[in-house]
């Protein structure tokens, strides 16, 4: 736990489940504020509102589509409205689809950019309007993924959207330095949530995951929201900028793991 997020209010898109809801759940768990934005699952948005509150925390779930520029005004506004201010936006709404980039309708392409890339602008953008405005010190979290780094054969868009994400975060970081805001990102290696469902279900792609991640487990969604808590307190005062990788070791070359190469 963190003392000085104790009632903290902050936003987390697609919070209804997987990410999302864990981060939201844990933020309960520090008796913060929390709107949980959501899409079309009204039911796991009240899951999630529900496990705040047990722990201790407020919460109101939110109807929002975050690739709309109506979405962010009207989460920033439930925040204002609801808990009196707005102290740490998490930009956590994504999705994917695998397709093969010569055969990409540009539905697709279009979709997985103005969910994963402008859905993060417009929420930073409005988190930082109000911070701006109002001279407060606040926390942005960028969701971005090991993909802003690590090549993704038929995830092109998605590869791009988190690629985009990562300069986005260091831009912005930059942008909003001097006024005391502060700006992260988190890399998730392969996490058990519905996004990945079907995949962890065959077992020869949990292999073949497994094989890709040098500590051998899939991670749970409660590791990737024990560092968005910590990204968010003020143990990470000195941290801007960065992509917190959280993902079993990933990003370290895998193949290399047995003394190979
Ligand atoms: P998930 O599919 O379980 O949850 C995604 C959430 O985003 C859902 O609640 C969905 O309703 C919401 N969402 C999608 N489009 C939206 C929109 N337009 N407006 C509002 N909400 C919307 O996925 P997850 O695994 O929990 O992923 C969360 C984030 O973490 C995503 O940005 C994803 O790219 C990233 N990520 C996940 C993994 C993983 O292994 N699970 C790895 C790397 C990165």
């Amino acid at each position: 736990m963190y003392a000085d997020l104790k009632n903290k209010v902050a936003v987390v898109t697609g919070g209804s489940k997987g990410i999302g809801q864990a981060i939201a759940a844990r933020f309960g768990q520090e008796h913060m504020s929390v709107v949980i934005n959501y899409r079309s699952d009204k039911t796991g948005a009240d899951e999630a509102v529900k496990m705040i509150e047990a722990n201790g925390g407020q919460a109101i779930a939110v109807q929002a589509d975050i690739s709309e520029e109506a979405g962010a005004t009207t989460l920033l506004n439930a925040a204002l409205n609801n808990f009196g201010g707005l102290d740490v936006w998490v930009n956590n709404a994504g999705m994917e689809n695998r397709v093969a980039t010569n055969e990409m309708p540009l539905a697709d392409w279009q979709r997985v950019l103005n969910i994963n890339l402008t859905g993060v602008f417009l929420g930073s953008r409005a988190a930082l309007d109000y911070f701006v405005k109002n001279d407060k010190q606040g926390n942005i979290i960028n969701m971005s993924s090991v993909h802003e780094q690590i090549p993704w054969p038929g995830f092109a868009h998605y590869a791009a959207s988190k690629g985009g994400v990562k300069l986005f975060n260091e831009t912005i970081a930059m942008e909003y330095a001097n006024r005391g805001v502060r700006v992260n990102a988190i890399g998730p290696g392969a996490i058990n949530t519905p996004i990945n469902a079907e995949k962890f279900a065959d077992k020869t792609q949990l292999n073949d995951t497994l094989e890709m991640v040098p500590m051998k487990r899939i991670g749970d969604p409660e590791d990737v929201a024990a560092a968005a808590a910590w990204l968010a307190s003020d143990q990470s005062s000195y941290v801007t900028g960065v992509t917190l990788f959280v993902d079993g070791g990933m990003t370290l070359y895998p193949s290399f793991q047995n003394g190979k190469g």
